[in-house]
């Protein structure tokens, strides 16, 4: 069935937002000089409702609404024409109405039309006394009423409504805050729901596999839900193309309460929605006071919570300022690792021993970034190389390591030491086209032969992008670049991937080691790696070694080399220097050096070599 024209009147009037929505001083303005052009105690912008006169503006009444029967303002409505009643006791129709009993004589309204033609009621002016109205005033009153609706298109215009879902936009819901936090200085608790149709990997899924249209069907189909199901008081905004943040009239105190508010809302938009588009939401819940907090940071809360509901498989989370702060701080180590980078004194790097098996000899090291921020103090590179590693910052983080670590390889080479320096690169270095050329030019810069420098790399690094990170590495080890496979074992590659790496050196990830001693098949395991990896050509490295007993073991089952506690702890340059100068070189060739493995230790010949 067509709709009616009234249906449509408050098809349109619904779209706008506008109906419950708290006082704000754009529209009061303007009621206020309709009260002071006609002098009179009373003026409303009133949109007519279904049923009943609602005053988005007010000056002189209490009250935010009055019955739609027999309101004068329904008839400018209806009609879309100005109307003057100068005694509302004398007009045979008006004279019992709301009004006419409340004491009020004189009315005069003008309409509130929109662009597309609806009228949504009327900018009115009220007396207590029988009165005229001069044309000279009807014309002021239709322009206010004019004002009142550029005000309403302003707010679609001015970014505050969405244009694909017609909700209203952070900046309205901002605004409404504001307008909230001036009309309650008694800051009253309240929620805000963020419903977050999908994680960003499932977004970009979606966009891949379905493309935008099978998106947008989901959000018309959701806002349409969500729109229609609002209870009294609740008022949803859209956050970003797939969230909406819902302003519930009072706070929600537990999980109980939380979960029953989240039932009624699926079970409400159950009824409306295909059950798939409901399948992957989420719901963060951040509690709050009016005027106590930003609406910013009442999104910011939401969204967190939200986040962490999704990474925790849950439909719903409460914010959590323990989960915040971490959120926070990994935030600000991002931003802040951008100063370190540029700013002397933040970064140094330190250098591991590692050392031949057999000779007890040091070979050379392994470059650990550090960082020591100005306020926080020294940040673990466990916390913060994951954080970067996410983020652009992850190559000029290679690039200053590598630049550092071979200016003091030419240091140590001009002092007559040739320690080999590994380095770690990220996965997003592997994706950069010209990395080896980089890498080439900083070996030239600093003057350095190509095997000065090792590149220890992980199996998931490559496996981000297999092909290109094989290319990658294939024009590397082409140039006589040295690579090192890191963290052996705890990726999940398979062997026919180990076997296409153009590797020199497999470092076995600690894990491996855990219990070595007492447990037969962690043994086993280990053994199957040397053995596979010498099979492979590759030279093998333990990472982790901390007893004697783990490095016996690994003697036995023919590892070539060890890095770890046992031998010394990530070193700063001097102290390694010193190290390398007693321990350094090789007394003896190793025994099971492979074809590859052989002669590509750099260390000086000592004949003190071996452990202090
Ligand atoms: P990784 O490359 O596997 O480095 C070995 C880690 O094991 C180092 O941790 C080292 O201090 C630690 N370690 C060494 N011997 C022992 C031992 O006997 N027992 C135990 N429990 N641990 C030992 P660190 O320096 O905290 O670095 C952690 C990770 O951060 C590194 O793991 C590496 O993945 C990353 N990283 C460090 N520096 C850099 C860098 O310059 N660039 C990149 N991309 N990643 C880096
Ligand atoms: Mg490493
Ligand atoms: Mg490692």
């Amino acid at each position: 069935m067509p709709a009616t024209r009234e249906e449509l009147r408050l098809a349109a009037l619904r779209q706008l937002n506008l109906l419950d929505t708290p006082p704000s001083e754009a529209f009061d303005r303007i009621t206020r000089m309709a009260a002071h052009l006609f002098q009179l105690p009373i003026a409303a912008v009133s949109l007519t409702d279904q049923d009943r006169q609602w005053f988005k503006s007010r000056f002189g009444v209490d009250h935010d609404h009055i019955p739609r029967h027999k309101a004068p303002c329904a008839q400018v409505a209806e009609s879309g024409m100005a109307l003057v009643v100068p005694d509302l006791l004398q007009d045979s129709f008006y004279r019992d109405s709301h009004l006419a009993r409340n004491g009020i004589r004189f009315y005069a309204g003008t309409p509130l039309i929109t662009r597309e033609g609806y009228c949504l009621g009327a900018m009115c002016v009220l007396g207590t006394s029988p009165r005229a109205a001069t044309a000279e005033e009807m014309n002021s009153l239709h322009d206010l009423a004019a004002m009142v609706m550029a005000q309403v298109e302003l707010q679609h215009a001015a970014g505050r409504i969405d244009p694909i879902s017609g909700l209203p936009n952070r900046n309205q819901f901002e605004e409404d805050l504001a307008d909230l936090a001036r009309e309650h200085p008694d800051n009253p608790p309240r929620v805000a729901m963020l419903v977050d149709l999908l994680g960003p990997e499932q977004a970009g899924n979606a966009l891949r596999v379905l493309g935008t249209s099978y998106l947008d069907e989901m959000v018309s189909r959701v806002v349409a839900a969500l729109r229609e199901g609002m209870a009294p008081g609740e008022r949803a905004y859209q956050a970003s193309p797939t969230q909406y943040v819902v302003l519930g009239p009072a706070a929600l105190h537990d999980e109980a309460e939380a979960t029953a508010w989240l039932r009624l809302q699926l079970d409400r938009m159950s009824t409306r929605v295909e059950a798939h588009f409901l399948d992957s939401l989420v719901v963060g819940i951040a509690p709050f006071h009016i005027g106590q907090t930003s609406a910013r940071d009442i999104l910011r809360m939401a969204y967190c919570a939200a986040h962490a509901a999704r990474a925790q498989g849950r439909r719903f989370g409460f914010y959590s300022a323990e989960d915040d702060e971490a959120h926070r701080r990994r935030f600000r180590l991002m931003q802040d690792f951008a100063l370190a980078l540029r700013e002397q004194g933040q970064l140094r790097l330190v250098y591991q021993p590692r050392m031949d098996i057999a000779t007890r000899s040091c070979l050379g090291a392994e470059a650990l970034l550090r960082w020591r921020h100005p306020i926080l103090g020294e940040i673990s590179p466990g916390e913060f190389i994951p954080i970067i590693e996410r983020t652009a910052l992850a190559l000029p983080l290679t690039t200053w390591v590598l630049d550092q670590a071979m200016r003091q390889r030419a240091a140590w080479q001009r002092a007559g030491l040739a320690p080999q320096i590994s380095v770690n690169v990220s996965a997003a270095n592997l994706r950069e086209r010209d990395f080896a050329t980089r890498v080439r030019a900083c070996l030239d810069r600093h003057d350095l032969p190509v095997d000065a420098v090792e590149l220890e790399i992980t199996e998931s690094a490559v496996m981000e992008d297999a092909a290109q990170a094989l290319t990658l590495l294939r024009s590397l080890s082409d140039d006589g670049i040295r690579l090192a496979i890191d963290d052996f074992g705890t990726g999940y590659s398979s062997l026919s991937y180990l076997q296409r790496i153009p590797a020199q050196v497999v470092k076995v990830d600690r894990a491996f080691l855990r219990d070595i001693g007492s447990d037969s098949s962690r043994r086993a395991l280990v053994e199957a790696i040397v053995t596979l990896s010498h099979r492979l050509g590759y030279a093998v490295v333990a990472e982790g070694v901390e007893t004697p007993q783990v490095l016996d073991m690994l003697a036995e089952l023919g590892c070539d080399e060890a890095q770890g506690y046992l031998f010394a702890p990530p070193l700063p340059a001097e102290e390694f220097e010193a190290w390398y100068r007693r321990h350094g070189g090789m007394s003896q060739p190793p025994p099971e050096a492979s074809g590859r493995w052989r002669g590509r230790h750099g260390g000086e010949a000592r004949p003190d070599a071996g452990l202090a």
